[in-house]
């Protein structure tokens, strides 16, 4: 299966997400917009200096989810099928679309033709028919798959399972068989995309729970739900195994944290985001330059996310990200920051 023209490259792609105006941008600031998009790939902000960008792709208010699928999703389908991890995030501010990118609308279950229906549930779908495709294709061989998921949050540094609110304070681990882990983190089996929603929706319902126990909003918090595919198959009397791992990220929102004024745990948690979100975006910018031939220092432990997705980020890997964006007047310097962690993100 050819990879779509953006993945020629790079293991690292960047996607720029314009959602449309919403009702109280229109009525602060009617159409004025703070971007215009000049070509499927390029996009300038219209503030003062003009700055115009360049991304592997930019994705209007027109792209429908079923669209951003195929040009994003999709390859991440091919891509663990072929044995390979990835990592998608969505990043933006709050509001700007992350959580309708990666999840949109899961209410209905599997409604699989509902246009709001986003990236996972999609992703999925595909996922779940391939792997029948390939299962029939390849029946002497008695090719065997296994899909397990897990959903957790980082607030603050510190680890919540979505799927398992009682299991608290859980850490990191690493070992030489099973690289770096959760441990005692809950796994599901899953075999359909109606399995996966059922999990987020669970998972869903649980992050609303802990954030008003906690008095936090998701918008401070990174989820991220991985889907471990282990296949098995034989040939000349031998069994293969095959692992790859699928990671989706909902980051926290990109929105500078006031640190100035905050005491305490709020001081912290400010701190805490501000640090998830750069060293994430460190950790992309050296990968890219690894892959440009450098060879440099990626600080993976620095942030419990990036340790977390070590084994996902970098080597044969692919890394997607979906930076959303306001095209209002009203966003326009959170506006420009995100395109400017996205720039980062793709050149050095
Ligand atoms: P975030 O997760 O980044 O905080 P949301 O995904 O919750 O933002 O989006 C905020 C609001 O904007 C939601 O009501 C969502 O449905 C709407 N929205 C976001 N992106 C789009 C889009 N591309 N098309 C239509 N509505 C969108
Ligand atoms: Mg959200």
């Amino acid at each position: 299966q050819e990879d779509p023209f953006f993945w020629k490259d790079h293991n690292v792609q960047v996607i720029i997400r314009i959602r449309p105006l919403n009702n109280s941008e229109m009525s602060l600031q009617g159409y004025n917009k703070c971007i215009r998009q000049d070509s499927c790939q390029s996009i300038t902000w219209t503030g003062h200096p003009e700055s115009r960008f360049t991304f592997d792709l930019v994705a209007d208010e027109n792209v429908s989810q079923e669209n951003l699928f195929k040009v994003a999703g999709l390859p991440m389908v091919d891509n663990c099928m072929g044995g390979y991890n990835s990592c998608m995030f969505a990043y933006g501010q709050t509001g700007s679309g992350k959580t309708h990118t990666m999840l949109g609308d899961i209410e209905g279950g599997t409604r699989r033709h509902s246009v709001n229906c986003g990236m996972t549930p999609r992703v999925f779908e595909s996922l779940f028919s391939r792997i029948q495709k390939e299962k029939e294709s390849r029946r002497e061989e008695k090719l065997r798959f296994t899909c397990k998921c897990s959903f957790l949050e980082i607030y603050n540094e510190q680890i919540l399972d979505l799927l398992d609110p009682s299991i608290v304070n859980l850490q990191i681990r690493e070992d030489a068989k099973r690289g770096v882990y959760v441990e005692n983190l809950k796994e599901v089996e899953v075999t359909s995309a109606r399995d996966v929603i059922q999990q987020l929706v669970q998972g869903a319902a649980n992050r609303k729970v802990a954030a008003t126990n906690m008095n936090l909003a998701s918008s401070r918090s990174h989820s991220v739900f991985t889907c471990v595919i282990e296949s098995k198959w034989e040939s000349q009397g031998v069994t293969h195994h095959r692992f790859a791992r699928l990671n989706l990220v909902d980051l926290a929102g990109s929105e500078r944290q006031k640190s100035s004024g905050a005491e305490g745990e709020r001081l912290k948690e400010a701190t805490n985001i501000n640090k998830s979100l750069s060293t994430l975006g460190l950790v992309i910018m050296n990968l890219v330059s690894v892959s440009n031939g450098k060879s440099l220092h990626v600080p993976y432990r620095d942030s419990k996310l990036t340790f977390l997705l070590q084994d996902s980020l970098g080597g044969n890997s692919k890394t997607s990200i979906i930076a959303n964006i306001s095209p209002s007047n009203c966003c326009s310097l959170e506006t420009l920051s995100t395109l400017k962690f996205a720039q980062r993100a793709k050149f050095i």
